[in-house]
């Protein structure tokens, strides 16, 4: 085995440890039900898509963006000539499906403690976040998506982080954003090109 694929296996262990402490996490549990929703995708990835809270049918399967939203992004990412299981990593600050819905701010609180383990382990280069959650969970800073879509928001040692929007807005009103997103991906394309020359 090489030492890549070595490196890969690592980490593949590594996350499957913070999948089982989001598992047995009470914390985590409060107020949300269904399966932890973890993540998956590829354990070494460059580039990683931040979503908001698992829906309906995430927490029924475990795996997350297989509903509608997910169809949707996992398209968009094909789009752009990047396999959706296969070179990049999925996940939301928030482990599991809130019972209002919307996460509150202290679900996004707790949930970026696991979140920052995966990105510890994983250290992409590259951040999508998809929407005003995802930026709340990662950056911890609460961003007008409308105003600031589109583009790198922040750039923190050496990781690109975008944002855009998050598919169910797009799912939802399709004639105002779909458009929208689908330039912002291909800006995502553009700089991800950028970054792999
Ligand atoms: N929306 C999210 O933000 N995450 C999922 O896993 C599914 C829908």
């Amino acid at each position: 085995m090489n030492k890549s694929s070595n490196k890969t296996l690592d980490k593949q262990a590594a996350l499957d440890k913070i999948a089982l402490e989001i598992e047995n996490c009470n914390e985590c549990k409060l107020g949300k039900n269904g399966l932890a929703v973890a993540g998956e995708g590829n354990p070494d990835a460059d580039i990683i898509f931040i979503g908001e809270a698992p829906g309906k049918k995430e927490a029924l399967s475990g795996r997350p963006f297989i509903g509608r939203s997910g169809q949707m992004l996992r398209g968009f990412i094909r789009d752009i000539g990047l396999d959706d299981e296969k070179d990049v990593f999925i996940t939301s600050p928030v482990k599991y499906l809130p019972d209002r819905g919307t996460p509150t701010s202290a679900d996004i609180a707790h949930g970026r403690i696991h979140l920052m383990a995966q990105f510890e382990v994983i250290q992409p280069k590259f951040v999508v976040l998809l929407g005003r959650v995802a930026a709340e969970g990662v950056l911890q800073s609460r961003v007008q998506v409308t105003k600031v879509h589109g583009q790198v928001v922040e750039e923190r040692d050496g990781i690109k982080y975008f944002l855009t929007y998050h598919p169910a807005a797009v799912l939802r009103f399709p004639g105002k954003f779909k458009k929208l997103m689908l330039e912002d991906f291909q800006k995502i394309k553009k700089l991800w090109l950028g970054l792999n020359k």
